[in-house]
């Protein structure tokens, strides 16, 4: 029986079904580079165009954060109490600050625990500072966010399959059309504590809002007192060429949410902020077990470094244009649009996706994923190079123009 066979056999008998996974199995990885079995063979290679959704914007298996992990683990130390200080902890919140401009950081685990912190302290400072009476405070988010899984969160999704059997559901949300100053402007009131939004929506299909609308939305937070939080995990870090995706509009939000990229290929989120309002947490007010465990924390810090010495914003830019330049000559019947920034491009069809992709991955050795059932979304890690682009470019006109 086949190592593949065997495993969709497992996934098959054991695994919650909450995904539908191509039938590729990862056994190792480098660089943008997977094989789905040993030994490293051109058979079984392939290129991974989805970088595990930006969370492997420094490649597989970089040899710094590989380094990095091991020496980490020599010490014998991954995670203490928080009872305890340690090393990699510290020197992370320093880099996260500067890179962030932001006074404070904290350090959680996952996606959408940063973004409940966030949350939680946006409300918090909305009671202590701001003076809402206890229990109004109001949130506004957009409409077709993608902020991560749990109760909360789904509450104010618009996918009606995320929210799906999952409630009742947490109150103090307004969702507005992602994009309208206007709608954000009339949502506001004296309760509001914060705007949260993607600076531009990944999972939504890369949608960035008109132009200047995050710099009027900062404006506007400013001038009511409002915290603008730009959840960054996905477009953050190098992603679109800037190394957060509120430089487009020189926007400097209250508040980042920050996670998948920010771990280089671990889970580490943060939550970066001034003190006056990070200030509003007291000891014991939250906290996480792993939540800047000294394990991840020294990876995430290699992590940071790397996006920063290694040009990789800078490459992110020049090899998105260039690629978004190629993709937008193929003349294909299929595509109704191709956008993007930096290596965050989406290829619109005027079909279902999953068949592309399928093809993609059989035929030329490319994992792309569907979004939105007619999107293929293309995120490579920030390390790959021109002649890999071009490689890919090829096999996506040959899939695009015959389908
Ligand atoms: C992935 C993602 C999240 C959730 O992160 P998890 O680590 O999966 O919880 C939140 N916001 C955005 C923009 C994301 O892309």
């Amino acid at each position: 029986m086949s190592e593949l066979k065997r495993v969709l056999d497992l996934m098959d008998s054991y695994s919650a079904k909450n995904y539908s996974p191509l039938p590729v199995n990862i056994v190792e990885a480098q660089g943008c580079w997977v094989w789905t079995e040993p030994g490293r063979k051109d058979d079984h290679k392939y290129l991974d165009c989805l970088s595990a959704y930006g969370a492997l914007n420094q490649g597989y298996n970089h040899p710094r954060i590989a380094n990095a992990a091991i020496k980490q683990i020599e010490t014998g130390v991954t995670v203490t109490s928080r009872a305890f200080l340690n090393t990699p902890m510290a020197d992370l919140c320093k880099i996260l600050s500067e890179v962030t401009e932001k006074e404070k950081v904290l350090l959680m685990n996952t996606g959408a625990e940063a973004v409940e912190s966030a949350i939680k302290i946006a409300r918090k400072w909305g009671y202590k500072k701001k003076g809402i009476p206890e229990g109004k405070a109001k949130v506004i988010v957009s409409a077709n966010n993608f902020h991560g899984r749990t109760i909360s969160i789904v509450g104010f999704s618009t996918e009606d399959q995320y929210k799906d059997g999952f409630g009742p559901f947490t109150p103090g949300f307004e969702i507005i059309p992602f994009g309208d100053i206007e709608a954000l402007e009339n949502a506001i009131d004296e309760n509001t504590c914060a705007f949260m939004t993607e600076p531009a929506q990944g999972e939504a299909g890369i949608i960035f809002p008109p132009e200047g609308f995050l710099k009027k939305a900062k404006e506007l937070c400013e001038k009511n007192s409002i915290l603008l939080i730009a959840d960054e995990i996905q477009s953050g870090f190098g992603r679109t060429g800037k190394l957060f995706c509120s430089q487009w509009e020189n926007v400097i939000p209250d508040m980042y949410v920050l996670a998948k990229a920010l771990g280089g290929g671990y889970p580490l989120s943060a939550v970066t902020c001034d003190e006056e309002v990070m200030g509003v947490l007291n000891p014991g007010d939250h906290g996480s077990t792993f939540g800047g465990n000294p394990f991840c924390s020294a990876i995430a810090l290699e992590a940071v470094k790397i996006v920063l010495d290694e040009d990789l914003i800078e490459n992110s830019r020049k090899m998105g244009e260039y690629m978004l330049e190629e993709l937008r000559k193929i003349d294909s019947p299929y595509i109704t649009d191709v956008r993007g920034r930096g290596l965050w491009i989406a290829i619109e069809l005027n079909t279902s996706a999953r068949p592309f992709c399928e093809k993609l991955q059989e035929e030329h050795h490319i994992l792309c994923k569907e979004t939105h059932n007619n999107i293929i979304r293309i995120a490579p890690p920030l390390t790959i190079t021109k002649e890999e682009i071009d490689w890919a470019l090829e096999a996506f006109r040959t899939v695009l123009l015959k389908s």
